[in-house]
């Protein structure tokens, strides 16, 4: 059987030419980096190196850099910390946007217990923040801003550079979660006015459980974990350093082939879109053109989301109904939600999440298999019985 495999915003393959690359540091170069000997130097150089790759990938300074275990990890760093900046100045308001990872939203949701208060902005149909929204939000109150550079289930891009922007005219810290969109879309922190930003290997062919914090050049956010003199001080404890030189490879072989492939990923992807859009009631969520190239997301009405997932899964086919963290709740996802879309349309929701890796042939098994996969399960279900019966009682 042929198998696909179309949820890259979830987890990606660690490229082969990151494998080889990190090879060696687990043996040969094991050394602990902070060591003096030849070997300890030979893992500093090269996580330095991997750092000057991190800040070269977004325009910022090797010192601006701070490697983590991940995209979570980083979220909190930076929401926890400029929350505590905010607090010792009496400012405890934070601005946020209700479709953000839950990494942003569970972080604010305990800032709330703590005696903040959070805006969340409403994103409308197309699942994009307005400036003009953040701008009236923003009070004397306001310590930080944190929204996400592009949405992990709808693929929707946020006005950043605008939103920067005005933040800085304010006096106000800005944050973006740009875990779905480095190595996908270009980024450039001073040019986006970005004060601090969270990356994640996983996402683009580096190993899981390694990502980067980056804080601008005098912001001192309080430190993360208390040890050692690793990253500054600031987050203690011997790197990750295999970790960190597959994210320095993978960023770097990213970022030099960007333009490249985002073409022939949005091109695959709007291949989906037009084969898909075929099939009756189903309708694209969010923005069709502000979206991270590889991102395809509709719902088909009538259909169960888990159970399409499940019947794509038999034919080989690994896609996502949106966010991997909330499958297996029945809650339909809080993106779609903050889109508009009614809780029963929005339970027939499929992610297909397309990268450099998959080719035509893969779509063309898709679209294949796609829609008989649809009309088993609308035969199937009484919600698609009723949808029918309401609109011949229109006619
Ligand atoms: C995956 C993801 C995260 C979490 O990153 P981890 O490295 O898995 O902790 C955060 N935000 C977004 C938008 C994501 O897609």
């Amino acid at each position: 059987m042929r198998t696909v495999y179309a949820d890259n915003a979830a987890t990606t393959p660690v490229s082969q030419h990151v494998v080889d690359e990190i090879l060696p540091y687990f043996t040969e170069h094991f050394g602990n980096p902070s060591s003096l000997y030849t070997i300890g130097q030979t893992a500093h150089r090269a996580v330095t190196k991997a750092r000057q790759q991190v800040a070269d990938a977004l325009g910022a300074e090797q010192s601006e850099i701070y490697f983590t275990s991940g995209g979570s990890e980083a979220d909190n760093w930076a929401i926890r910390g400029a929350a505590a900046l905010g607090a010792k100045k009496g400012k405890k308001h934070i601005i946020t946007s209700k479709i953000e990872h839950h990494a942003v939203l569970h972080t604010c949701a305990a800032l709330e217990k703590q005696g903040f208060t959070v805006t969340y902005l409403d994103v409308y149909e197309n699942g994009i923040v307005k400036v003009e929204d953040v701008e009236k939000a923003i009070t004397d109150d306001t310590c930080l801003v944190t929204i996400m550079y592009a949405n992990n289930e709808i693929g929707t891009i946020q006005p950043i550079a605008e939103i920067g922007k005005l933040c800085h005219e304010k006096g106000v810290l800005f944050h973006t979660d740009a875990v779905q969109a480095v190595g996908h879309v270009k980024i450039n922190v001073k040019e986006q006015n970005i004060d601090m930003l969270s990356l994640s290997g996983h996402k683009f062919h580096a190993p899981k459980g390694i990502g980067a914090l980056y804080c601008k050049k005098g912001l001192r956010l309080p430190n993360l974990i208390e040890g050692g003199a690793q990253e500054s001080g600031r987050r203690a404890g011997t790197e990750n350093v295999p970790g960190i030189v597959g994210l320095g490879v993978a960023i770097t072989d990213m970022v030099s082939h960007i333009d490249e492939n985002a073409k022939k990923v949005s091109a695959l992807r709007d291949r989906l879109f037009e084969g898909a859009s075929k099939i009756s009631h189903s309708r694209i969520n969010g923005d069709r053109e502000r979206r991270l190239p590889g991102n395809f997301s509709m719902c088909f009405e009538g259909v169960e989301g888990e159970s399409l997932l499940l019947m794509l899964d038999a034919k080989g086919i690994s896609a996502s109904s949106g966010s991997a963290c909330t499958s297996g709740s029945l809650d339909p996802s809080h993106v779609l939600l903050a889109i508009g879309l009614p809780h029963e349309v929005a339970h027939g929701s499929l992610r297909l999440s397309i990268s450099e890796n998959n080719t035509e042939e893969d779509i063309d098994y898709i679209l294949e298999v796609l829609p008989p996969i649809i009309k088993r399960l609308r035969d199937m279900s009484p919600l698609w019985d009723h949808i029918m019966e309401r609109e011949n009682n229109k006619a």
